[in-house]
């Protein structure tokens, strides 16, 4: 078979380094383009190792010191936007790996949606802001779109053959998803003692290594919300098709219930290698690396209904997708800055909900027709919340 030309959207991040351990051990897929927004350092170890075609970094004088570092080379070193689109759409590479972190990454997957590319989604923030417009995309323009989200993979995995990717309601037997959450490293600490956790406890997840942004979404349950979100899109199901259960093992990564009472689930180690190599294989298998699940060692699985009363943004999320239009990228937005307010401690963790929820309130949801209205209402929300973030700190 011929090399598959790879490009990675996001390569030093967490997903970015798991998808080139993956690539690493298979001859058979070629490093076309890396990008980052920074991390000179991994960037110049990833190009050492991949030799990639071409690499992007967001601001021209990352890429300046990118290619002092980078000496004679034949990788030739881009920068800003419309390069993240070039490397994203180039008729030369067959599969994308979407894996910038939040909004910032949707142009760039809808660039290679658009070019019809193999489209590996682990960037849900692109698919929540554009639900509609990004599905109608993908079917407009033969791209195959393979989630990698370890649950909406999960999900893709236990779906029929023929609604792969295609219409799930009242298709082929399929009643409703059950979408797994972890909990996250907060699922038992009383809610009095929330508003005092610091960005390093929210980072540390119990059963998953990632970035800090989707750490902290894992620890207030709006990560569950977004792919709440990200669900309803990827299979076209209604909020009511959708169902949250808690299970702090991460070993059922999701299930799917059939009309007559089936119900199929996909079971592996936590290890996002996992999905990577499903999507980049697909339809075919390949070895990921993961270590070999071994039911006998896990602790009894557990299995409980979320408190949406203790992550209210699990709440918020679950209604920004029965309201749909704008409503998940207003969300999605607020949500963005709060994180990095708690990030940067001008927010506690307990008031990252109530920034998300009062931008809600301010800004009526609408129809999103175009990307201009998205990333419009994108901007208003992001305003807004730095507002209400400056008056928290007044
Ligand atoms: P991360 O923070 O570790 O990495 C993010 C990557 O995006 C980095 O390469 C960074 O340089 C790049 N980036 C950040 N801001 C950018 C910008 N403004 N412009 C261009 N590039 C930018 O994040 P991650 O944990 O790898 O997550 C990436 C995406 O995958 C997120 O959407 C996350 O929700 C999703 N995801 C991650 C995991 C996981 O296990 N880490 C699991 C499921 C889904
Ligand atoms: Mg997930």
């Amino acid at each position: 078979m011929a090399t598959r030309q790879v490009t990675i959207l996001g390569s030093t991040g967490s997903i970015g380094e798991s998808t080139l351990d993956v690539i690493a051990r298979h001859r058979d897929y070629d490093v076309f383009a890396l990008t980052a927004l920074r991390n000179i350092g991994l960037l110049l170890t990833q190009i050492r190792q991949f030799s990639p075609r071409f690499v992007v970094v967001v601001e021209e004088e990352q890429a300046d010191l990118l290619r002092e570092q980078l000496g004679d080379s034949e990788t030739e070193v881009l920068a800003g936007a419309a390069s993240l689109e070039m490397v994203a759409a180039h008729e030369d590479v067959d599969t994308v790996m979407a894996a910038i972190v939040g909004a910032a990454g949707l142009n760039a997957t809808l660039a290679a949606v658009r070019a019809g590319k193999k489209v590996l989604l682990a960037n849900k923030e692109s698919l929540v802001m554009a639900g509609d417009l990004f599905m109608d995309s993908v079917r407009g323009n033969g791209a195959r779109l393979l989630p990698i989200d370890s649950e909406h993979n999960a999900i893709f995995q236990c779906l029929p053959p023929a609604l792969k990717g295609e219409t799930v309601s009242g298709k082929q037997g399929v009643r409703r998803v059950l979408l797994t959450a972890s909990g996250g490293p907060f699922l038992d600490t009383p809610a009095r003692e929330l508003a005092d956790v610091t960005p390093e406890q929210a980072c540390r997840h119990p059963r998953w290594d990632m970035g800090r942004k989707i750490s902290v979404d894992s620890a207030t349950l709006m990560n569950k919300g977004l792919e709440f979100i990200e669900a309803c899109y990827l299979f076209d199901l209604a909020a009511e098709q959708l169902e949250v259960v808690i299970h702090p093992q991460s070993i059922v990564h999701s299930m799917v219930e059939y009309e007559d009472g089936s119900v199929v689930a996909q079971l592996a180690s936590p290890d996002m290698r996992i999905p990577i190599a499903h999507g980049l294989a697909w339809p075919e298998r390949m070895d990921s690396g993961a270590s070999r699940l071994d039911l006998t060692a896990e602790a009894p699985l557990e299995f409980r209904k979320p408190d949406l009363h203790r992550f209210p943004c699990l709440k918020l999320g679950i209604e920004a997708a029965r309201v749909g239009g704008t409503a998940p990228a207003i969300l999605n937005a607020a949500n963005e800055v709060a994180v990095d307010g708690f990030l940067n401690n001008r927010l506690g963790f307990h008031q990252i909900h109530r920034v998300i929820e009062e931008v809600m309130s301010k800004i009526p949801c609408g129809a999103a027709t175009s990307l201009d209205i998205i990333h419009g209402e994108d901007a208003h929300a992001r305003n807004l919340a730095n507002e209400l973030i400056l008056q928290v700190n007044c």
